[in-house]
């Protein structure tokens, strides 16, 4: 492999001459060189210098069957070989993409009168996303009521890299640099309680309150001029922020009260990692549209899409006619062909089922006894995603400044001892594969521990 024939000085030094990353700073990166990752197996990575790294990030949220799947390999051959490609446009279909919109219409759970019979497939959330936007302005549209252009998502949430991705999403360094977001879309606070709760208020009081952001910029905007509302079921890149039980029930409400849609962005939080193939079960709402990506292959090989429930998909095939908006890899035969051998994976080892019964408890205990460490000033899982905030003061929930880069000192310390974490500012964050055994389990969190005392033994040294 080229690893093999070059160093990894050279490696990184032809990196930082030709590839522009994503969401890297290139000076950083020059003078540091990449950390250059050459193999993997199970929840392990290893990187040019042979240095062993438990990934408890899963890559990007998305190796949930963990590395070193021949099945996935050998699924991506045999499709390769048989028809590496062919579009989906102008009548034609292949059968790996037929098989598997059959299969996750199957699996989305039926909510009151809603339901997902169809698909449409991208190759990543980002797109997949922007074309939630095609869909709902085009089902407003055909409604008869053209004016309902409105989209409400929510600050520091991440819904995607592209232009309209990137607005969706509540990132204002992103919206800062590409004049977002694109007009007609609006934004509402989190539901985070550790920052915004009151003293003395609840979380369910708070979770209430949270939701009901929505109805005032419904309320704000007119509601005669909104189209739909978006948010992940938790805010995943923003830092696992984990609403209370009484939000999701109470934007339901709302959303049903003025008649707009619902889109749940569960390209984190589908398949098994909240214990359930679709996140809304776990949080029992009823969404219109659902925005899937990453986990569907695992992350080995492209494929995103949206779930289409029957209240959009009536009007769309129904009534629409030619819908002019599709990707040269809508429904991909190799994409598809590898998500079908990883729901093979997932249903054989029931990844999902495993996360919500007795390995999600055991992987909760363990994570939220994290608390009693003088470093973390609250602990919070659900199924397969954990976070903690790192504080200054326990007792006061005093946070540290921004300039002092708690996380990234964190973060420095996981890299160095063989863990990879995720820093969102004072937040540290995780969402490691489903595979994860009790050892395993046992092995990651000896492992934070270590990266929180030497985190704090830093500070200390530092004067923070
Ligand atoms: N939506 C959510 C909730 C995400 O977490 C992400 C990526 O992390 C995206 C959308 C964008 O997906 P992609 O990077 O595949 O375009």
């Amino acid at each position: 492999s080229t690893a093999e024939q070059l160093s990894t000085r050279e490696i990184q030094a032809l990196d930082s001459a030709h590839f522009i990353h994503p969401f890297t700073d290139h000076g950083d990166l020059a003078t540091r060189g990449a950390r250059v990752i050459t193999r993997s197996d199970g929840i392990y990575i290893w990187d040019s210098e042979g240095e062993k790294l438990l990934d408890a990030m899963s890559g990007l949220w998305c190796v949930n069957a963990g590395y070193g799947r021949k099945a996935l390999a050998e699924a991506a051959y045999e499709q390769m070989m048989t028809l590496p490609f062919y579009n989906s446009f102008f009548q034609t279909t292949n059968v790996p993409a037929v098989k598997l919109a059959t299969r996750l219409a199957a699996l989305a759970p039926k909510v009151g009168d809603r339901s997902f019979e169809h698909v449409f497939f991208s190759s990543s959330g980002s797109e997949s996303n922007d074309s939630n936007v095609r869909m709902v302005r085009r089902y407003w549209d055909l409604l008869g009521q053209p004016q309902r252009k409105v989209i409400i998502s929510r600050h520091n949430a991440y819904h995607g890299s592209t232009m309209a991705g990137a607005s969706l999403g509540g990132m204002s360094g992103m919206h800062a640099q590409g004049d977002l977001p694109i007009p007609n879309i609006t934004h509402i606070g989190q539901p985070y309680f550790f920052e915004d709760g009151k003293p003395g208020e609840t979380a369910d009081a708070f979770g209430v309150r949270a939701a009901g952001w929505l109805e005032d910029k419904i309320l704000e905007v007119g509601p005669d001029k909104v189209a739909a509302f978006i948010a992940e079921p938790i805010q995943g890149a923003g830092g696992v922020i984990i609403p209370p039980a009484t939000y999701w029930p109470e934007i339901q409400r709302i959303v049903d009260k003025y008649g707009i849609l619902l889109i749940s962005d569960e390209v984190i939080c589908a398949f098994g990692r909240l214990g359930h193939w679709f996140a809304y079960e776990r949080f029992g709402y009823k969404p219109d549209l659902v925005t899937f990506a990453k986990a569907v292959t695992s992350g080995y090989i492209p494929l995103g899409g949206v779930m289409v429930g029957n209240r959009v998909a009536k009007v769309l095939i129904e009534q629409g006619g030619e819908f002019n908006h599709g990707y040269t890899y809508s429904g991909h035969p190799v994409a598809c062909a590898v998500a079908l051998a990883n729901l093979d994976i997932m249903e054989a080892e029931q990844l999902p089922q495993r996360v919500r019964g007795e390995m999600g408890d055991y992987f909760a205990k363990r994570f939220l006894a994290l608390k009693d460490h003088p470093l973390v000033g609250d602990a919070e899982t659900c199924g397969f995603v954990a976070g903690l905030v790192l504080v200054k003061n326990k007792q006061t929930k005093q946070r540290f400044n921004p300039d002092d880069a708690v996380g990234m000192i964190c973060r420095g310390h996981c890299f160095r001892n063989g863990l990879i974490m995720r820093a969102v500012g004072d937040r540290m964050i995780i969402a490691p594969p489903l595979t994860m055994t009790h050892a395993d389990i046992d092995e990651l969190l000896r492992l934070i521990h270590q990266a929180l005392d030497l985190t704090q033994a830093d500070l200390h040294q530092k004067g923070l």
